[in-house]
């Protein structure tokens, strides 16, 4: 029959995409199930449209910052609506491309949402609705619908966009609220205030970007003030009405702020609402869905993997999780994800990336007195002749029992690029000692990581 597959994927994202396409590699028939565009939140709704928007909003402070360099432009002006129709052309041409690789490899795509009936049998609500539901069936089913946006639940939150909503503006707002100040928070924080948007972001707690490296939250939050960002710590939302010019957002400590946006980024919960997964007896841990160590849940033909389970939620590592799967499950091999050193960068301006453990958490896990941090900041010589200087942070963190850097942590231009590389070295178990060894490469900013003494 031509609805009974060896592997049915759930949710066209990343991580779908990767184990639906390595699975038909090895010869299984696979269907893969997608409500929106094939994508998923990266190519779609995130990491592309939004690096996108990154390179826009720093290529303009460039120019903005270059008189010195004997560079000038009369016409900085900024249209919006060409960058963002730009940016959903690209998103298209991606999708697009996907598609076709899914056609080459026989996988049949089945536009709709799909939910259990059973532990072999998922139904489609079509996303067509002139189309009639139907069944497929499956021997295994992988669940990867990612996750969606959390909204708080308060007065006035209709009003309030999210992350989704940013891509499809047709233009940008003079003025932007925005909640949180996480990693979406604070990207759009930039991408916005560097494209001329007067931005607020409101953080309940003292600092940007719990998780990270403490020293590098403190030289974004600097940076991000001196961009005119402004910055509303300890605060948070109370309400969100009308207003003449947009929004009159109201504060729990009783401030009030008028913007023509607000912008929620609280966070991200996995996107299982709808997949009636109580009918099959799968068991969560939290919010997310419970599996092992190979990504099985506790019913045996069903895996997750994503954002719906409490890992990394980055693509890299949805991708390597569908790939171990279906090479473990299709292709007879015995692979684990390694989730030892996995990188991270925030695209803010400049960027934030961490490979390991932060000074804190080291200190936590091997006690303050084995761990050594050697760190430099400075202003990189590309800024000589800017007109708005950027400092950079390098560091360090080092276990002192065996001269094992445990910890890369950068805060400037092109700390993404830098550190993915340095995971590399962490990966391999480099110490101290193979960084001073190392010759440096002048002149550069990431030469400091391995000319740094303590
Ligand atoms: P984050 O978890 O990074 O940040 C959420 C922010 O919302 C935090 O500052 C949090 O505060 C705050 N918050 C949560 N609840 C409330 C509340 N009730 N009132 C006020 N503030 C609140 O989530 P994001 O939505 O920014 O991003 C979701 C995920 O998407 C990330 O964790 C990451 O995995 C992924 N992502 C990765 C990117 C990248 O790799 N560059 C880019 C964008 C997203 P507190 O810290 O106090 O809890």
């Amino acid at each position: 029959m031509n609805n009974k597959f060896d592997l049915i994927v759930i949710g066209a994202g990343s991580g779908g995409l990767a184990a639906a396409k390595r699975a038909a590699t090895y010869g299984a028939k696979v269907a893969i199930i997608e409500g929106k565009e094939i994508g998923g939140t990266c190519v779609i709704r995130g990491c592309v449209p939004k690096k996108l928007m990154v390179y826009a909003a720093n290529n303009r402070q460039v120019i903005i910052n270059s008189k010195g360099y004997g560079l000038s432009s009369k016409d900085i002006s900024f249209c919006s609506a060409t960058l963002l129709n730009n940016v959903r052309n690209e998103v298209s041409r991606l999708s697009e491309i996907h598609r076709r690789s899914l056609e080459k490899l026989n996988i049949k795509v089945f536009k709709g949402w799909g939910r259990f009936v059973n532990i072999n049998e998922i139904e489609i609500i079509p996303s067509d609705k002139k189309q009639k539901i139907y069944s497929l069936y499956g021997d295994k089913i992988l669940i990867s619908v990612g996750g969606t946006p959390n909204k708080l639940n308060l007065l006035g939150k209709e009003l309030a966009w999210t992350s989704d909503d940013v891509f499809k503006l047709k233009k940008f707002p003079k003025s932007l609220t925005i909640i949180g100040g996480g990693y979406i928070a604070s990207e759009f924080a930039c991408i916005f205030r560097n494209l001329g948007t007067e931005v607020t972001q409101v953080i309940r707690s003292n600092n940007l970007l719990r998780g990270f490296d403490l020293d590098l939250s403190a030289f974004l939050k600097e940076k991000m003030i001196n961009s005119g960002i402004n910055l509303k710590f300890n605060d948070e939302l109370e309400a969100i009405n009308k207003s003449p010019i947009g929004l009159d957002i109201v504060f729990k400590s009783g401030s009030n702020q008028v913007s023509e946006n607000l912008l929620m980024a609280t966070g991200r919960r996995p996107n299982i609402s709808n997949l009636n997964l109580d009918c099959i007896g799968i068991k969560m841990s939290g919010k997310f869905i419970k599996v092992d160590e190979v990504n099985q849940t506790n019913v045996s033909n069903i895996f997750a993997i994503g954002d719906v389970i409490d890992k990394p939620n980055l693509t890299p590592v949805a991708i390597e999780q569908g790939r171990v799967f279906s090479d473990n499950y299709f292709g007879n091999s015995d692979r684990l994800v390694n989730y030892e050193y996995v990188p991270k960068a925030v695209f803010t301006s400049p960027e934030i990336a961490s490979v390991g453990l932060t000074e804190e958490e080291a200190n936590n896990l091997h006690s303050e007195e084995n761990i050594e941090i050697f760190k430099c900041s400075f202003t990189p010589m590309s800024n000589t002749f800017k007109v708005e200087k950027s400092k950079s942070i390098l560091k360090l963190v080092v276990n002192k029992l065996n001269n094992k850097v445990i910890g890369c942590h950068m805060f400037g231009e092109s700390a993404s690029e830098i550190i993915q590389m340095a995971s590399v070295a962490l990966n391999a178990g480099v110490t101290k000692k193979m960084f001073d060894e190392t010759m440096a490469l002048h002149p550069t900013v990431s030469e400091e990581f391995v000319t740094m003494y303590s």
